[in-house]
Formats: C-alpha cells, structure tokens, sequence
C-alpha cells in the first residue's frame, strides 16, 4: 500500500478579495486612540493571515513610554519587495456630541455616489490600510502569488510620540535582515479629490525652546536689576526679518513661526528673572537641524547676554527624487482616476520620515480633508477607487515596471 505523502499546505490563493469598506469598518469599530489597541491589529491579521501572510506582533516600549503594538507581515520572502506602511492608532474623537454618528462604528450615510462611511481614521489611515489588503487579495485572486513578496508594517504609535512605532520597528526589521525595495506610505495625501496628490518628501520640523535670564528686580530701579526681555525681543527680531530660503523645485521656502512669549510674570513692577520663547521651524532639505541650530546661535550671540536653547527635533526634511518608483504610482493613480497627481511635499511629518533610509518611499492615500477633525468620513467610492490604484500599482510592480 503507497504510503501517503505528507501534507503540503496548498500555496494561498483566495477565490474572493476583501472588501475594503467591510474591512474599513470592523478597523474603525476598534476604537485605537493612540497607544491604545483596542484589537485593531487583531482584525488585520484575521485578514491578512488567511492571504498567505506570516505576521508578527512587535510590542515595542521604550524607557518611560507606554508599550506600543505594531505589526509586521510578510507574503513570500523573494524579490522584489514591496511594502505598505501606515498605522492604525487614531487621534482622540474630541466632543462625541459634535459628530453626526458615532465615531467608532463606521455608519454609511448617504447613498449612491454621495454615501460616506463616518469614522474615526476613516481616512488616517484606517481605510488606505484595509484598500491595501483589498488589494492584495484581489491580486492574488488575479494572478496568484506574486514574483517577489510584499508586506505591511504597521504601527500603532504614528499619532503619539512616535517613540515605540516605526522608528524603533527599523532595527528589528534590520536584524531579520528584511530589507523593503520600495515603500509606500497610505497616509491622506490628497486635498480634495482622489488623484489629485501624492508625496515623495516631507519637510522637516524643528521644536526650538529659548530661555534668557537675567536678575530679577524692582521696575522702578532698572539699574539693579538685569532685565532679560529687551535681549529676548532682539533675538526674535533677529529671526522674523530673516528669510531662512526662497524654496526648491520641490519644496516650499522654510518657515519660522513663533508660537509662544512668556515672562510668566503678572506684577507691573517686578523685572521678571528670566524669559522665554517657542518656535517651529518647518524647512526642507537646505537645512539640517545641526545648520539651523548653527544659524540659530549666530543670531543669538550676537545679540549677547546669557540663554538657554533647548531644540526638539521631530524628522530630518527628505526628498525621494522622482524616479522609477513615483512614475509607477502617478501612472496607476491616472489609470484610475484620470489625474496625473502633483508630487507634493506639503503637510506635517509623517513615519516616512524614518521609512527614507531603507528605500525610495513615496506616499498616497485618500483624501484628507475631514482628518483629525469632528466627522471624519472617507467617500465609499474614493476606497474602492484606492483599492483600484494599489491593485494597479501591484500588478504593474510586479510586472517589473517599478523595482
Ligand atoms: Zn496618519
């Protein structure tokens, strides 16, 4: 009698893709207000796993951080290797009286073309991340297993202090020697309709914090005193008239923008001990923070006196150049949507900031309009829309358009 052979796990291939706006909506039922779970990366692995997907949970806590949960998949292990970033964590829904619908059930109002999924990350990034696992079980209903590999990296601390996310994911990948070609980012790119931007850079944020001292004393005696707060006016004077840059082919000229003079002082005849300042400054690739912490204290000394700055830094500025990666998602954005995007490097920081040093990254998701405000909504069409751009953009990666 033959004995039987053993078991051979049949290769992955789902005979029906997810759908995102199901998918969508049970990630918005988790309510993942960072550093909160809430079971959001337990839903995406439900999903994910059946596809072929090999997922690991990476806690990740830093000294004197909460713990954090993130989450790294990986279907095949071959090149070319292409992997989605985003995070699951969502900022705080704020006054729940002030939504149309509960923000952590993902209602659909509307109808037709006009219906929208309300929600909490409805579109940072909840709905770009279950577009993507729609589109990779659509692809692998298409065409199979694809020649290379593709994976998720996804954390749940992008909103927070960003401590135990992707940054401190980089080292642990690195070590597993999982080296991504190229990355994209779901992060809402777009201002009003699907197609009409996508990213290859950020700027760079800088937190500054300036202090100058001096001796406190009486008003009516100057003289015994050392007021600090004619030398701060004059090192802010110093920053306001300078223009930092006139801007790149990419990237907008840098920004300084004063947030904050404090004196802390309520009395009208006591020179205050010490004053200080706030500013941030968003700049592009011209600078570094080292030059801008530079430029910075040649304004300050010159002024003279004794001062405290402490600098913050939040992400260097970075740019992907336009190659063969960008061109692959603007050719998959105008085959569905019929518009070429922009590459833009507007907006805040986003983890491709850390993503930059492992491989070309570019960024586009949905539209951004409603985030991190009352009634986030993602438009049903714009994720059926999106899963369309990544299936295309998969397919034509793997066809060897883009690696
Ligand atoms: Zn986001």
């Amino acid at each position: 009698m033959p004995i039987p052979a053993a078991p051979v796990a049949p290769a992955p291939h789902p005979s029906l893709p997810v759908d995102p706006v199901a998918l969508t909506r049970a990630l918005i039922r988790c309510p993942s207000v960072t550093p909160a779970d809430a079971g959001a990366l337990d839903v995406l692995t439900a999903a994910l796993a059946p596809l072929g997907f090999v997922c690991h949970r990476v806690p990740l806590q830093a000294p004197e951080t909460v713990a954090v949960d993130n989450l790294y998949a990986r279907l095949g292990t071959g090149a070319p290797y292409f992997c989605f970033a985003g995070h699951t964590d969502v900022v705080a829904p704020g006054d729940l009286r002030a939504w149309t619908a509960d923000p952590f059930q993902g209602d659909i109002l509307g109808e037709g073309p006009e219906a929208r999924l309300v929600g909490r990350g409805a579109v940072d990034m909840k709905g770009a991340i279950a577009a993507f696992v729609a589109a990779v079980s659509a692809l692998l209903v298409r065409d199979g297993p694809p020649r290379g590999s593709i994976g998720l990296l996804i954390t749940g601390d992008e909103e927070g202090c960003s401590i135990n996310g992707t940054r401190a994911l980089l080292p642990w990948l690195a070590e597993r020697g999982e080296r991504p070609d190229v990355c994209l980012v779901g992060e809402p790119t777009n201002p009003e309709r699907l197609g009409e931007a996508m990213k290859i850079g950020r700027r760079g944020s800088l937190n500054g914090r300036l202090v100058v001292e001096g001796v406190q004393g009486h008003a009516a005696y100057p003289h015994l005193a050392d007021n600090p707060l004619p030398r701060l006016v004059r090192m802010l004077d110093s920053l306001i008239d300078c223009l930092l840059d006139e801007g790149t082919a990419h990237f907008p000229p840098s920004t300084l923008t004063l947030t904050s003079i404090d004196a802390g002082n309520a009395a009208t005849n006591v020179i205050p001990a010490a004053a200080s300042a706030a500013f941030n400054i968003r700049f592009n690739p011209l600078h570094t923070a080292e030059s801008l912490e530079a430029w910075l204290r040649r304004r300050f000394d010159s002024v003279g006196g004794a001062y405290r700055l402490d600098l913050t830094l939040s992400g260097e500025a970075f740019l992907t150049e336009p190659g063969p990666f960008s061109a692959l998602v603007a050719a998959a954005v105008a085959r569905v949507t019929g518009l070429q995007p922009a590459l833009t490097t507007t907006g805040g920081t986003s983890d491709a900031r850390f993503l930059k040093d492992l491989c070309p990254v570019v960024e586009f998701g949905l539209v951004g309009r409603t985030m991190h405000k009352v009634d986030e909504a993602v438009a049903v069409a714009d994720l059926s829309h999106l899963t369309d751009i990544y299936l295309t953009l998969l397919g034509d990666y793997f066809a060897g358009n883009g690696s």
